[in-house]
């Protein structure tokens, strides 16, 4: 197959083409960062507006740098949900738009999923495969038994990874989105301020990050209160080593107790360059293939939808003229 595939959940305008689900023919990526900075995060009408401005200019970018036509292709792809409403729509409808006009089949694809199919485009998967995905939303375990099918292993109670990283990176006074910042800082520290591990109940593969993103404001205040200076790269090493040790073992436990041929990491959180270390350490040791995506295929993109869409495509999934916004859309199975 050759998919036209279609990303604007969030805060990023991106189209691709991809073939059989594993080679990128082509990968566009239009992101409105520099236009959320100074708010500090996603501001939803603003990222609409940018992706009505841009998704034209980003899908006929993915055809020209692929050499395609659109009569070439077999199906055009397109990120369903979650995300956010307004921001789904305008690729939705672009992605209509296209496939009425060029007669082809529409295929509505999970964000999820597609952060997870990214490792594809790097290694084929092989199943029984153990997924962290850890994002700006989303922070969970799924294990996969074969291609479209998802078990929901464990998940966040509170806040997301990507979400406490942001936060913390405001306590610190650092740029949105803060993740990257709080992984530099972390390696350019000699020392790290001790905050707490939260393990949850013994045996729960769910996580919880908002107790430890307080512990962070809590010791930020104490130190303003006694008039003391924080060192902001200390604060930014003990947090991450925290969020680095608990998303590891939960995942090593998990990795054991399914008995899993490979596992992979997915989600904007996994470009953070101590957790990569971390798992790829662990996963050496224990003789488990462990494998994560490049940064750009990491962060948002529509190459990971392109491939997803393929296996949904061959499994018979089809969307139709029909297709809305689904903001909650839960990671489901497509395999019948
Ligand atoms: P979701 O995929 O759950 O819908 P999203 O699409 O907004 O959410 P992504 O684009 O996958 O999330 O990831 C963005 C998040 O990744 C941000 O919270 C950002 O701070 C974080 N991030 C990016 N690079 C790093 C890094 N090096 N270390 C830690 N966090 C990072
Ligand atoms: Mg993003
Ligand atoms: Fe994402």
């Amino acid at each position: 197959t050759y998919i036209l595939a279609i990303e604007t959940s969030c805060d990023e305008t991106a189209a691709a083409i991809i073939k059989n689900g594993t080679d990128i023919i082509s990968n566009v990526v239009s992101s409105q960062i520099e236009s959320h900075k100074r708010f500090g995060g996603v501001v939803p009408e603003i990222a609409s507006r940018h992706h009505v401005e841009q998704i034209t200019i980003v899908i006929e970018e993915a055809l020209t740098k692929a050499n395609m036509t659109p009569s070439e292709l077999t199906a055009v792809a397109v990120t369903e949900g979650p995300g956010l409403v307004g921001a789904l729509l305008i690729g939705i409808n672009a992605a209509k738009a296209f496939a009425f006009a060029h007669g082809l089949p529409i295929v509505g694809t999970h964000h999820i999923a597609g952060h997870i199919y990214a490792n594809n485009l790097v290694q084929p998967m092989e199943f029984p495969l153990l997924a962290l995905v850890v994002s700006g939303g989303h922070t969970e375990i799924v294990l996969m038994n074969e291609h479209g099918h998802f078990e929901l292993i464990g998940e966040t109670r509170d806040d997301a990874a990507g979400e406490a990283y942001d936060k913390v990176a405001r306590v610190l006074n650092l740029p949105y989105p803060g993740g990257p910042h709080i992984d530099k800082l972390a390696h350019e520290a000699d020392e790290a301020v001790k905050f707490p591990r939260i393990w949850l109940e013994e045996g729960s593969y769910d996580f919880s990050f908002s107790g430890l993103k307080s512990a962070v404001i809590n010791y930020k205040h104490n130190m303003d209160q006694r008039g003391e200076e924080i060192v902001a790269a200390h604060v930014a090493k003990g947090f991450q080593d925290s969020v680095v040790e608990v998303l590891t073992a939960k995942t090593l436990r998990a990795a054991r107790e399914f008995n899993v041929k490979q596992v992979i990491a997915a989600g904007g959180v996994s470009a953070n360059k101590g957790l990569r270390t971390s798992l790829e350490e662990t996963f050496a040791a224990e003789g488990i293939p462990f494998y994560v995506p490049p940064l750009n295929l990491c962060t948002d993109n529509a190459a990971m939808i392109g491939a997803a869409a393929h296996y949904m495509f061959v499994a018979g999934e089809r969307g139709n003229m029909a297709m809305n916004g689904r903001p909650g859309m839960e990671l489901k199975t497509w395999v019948k």
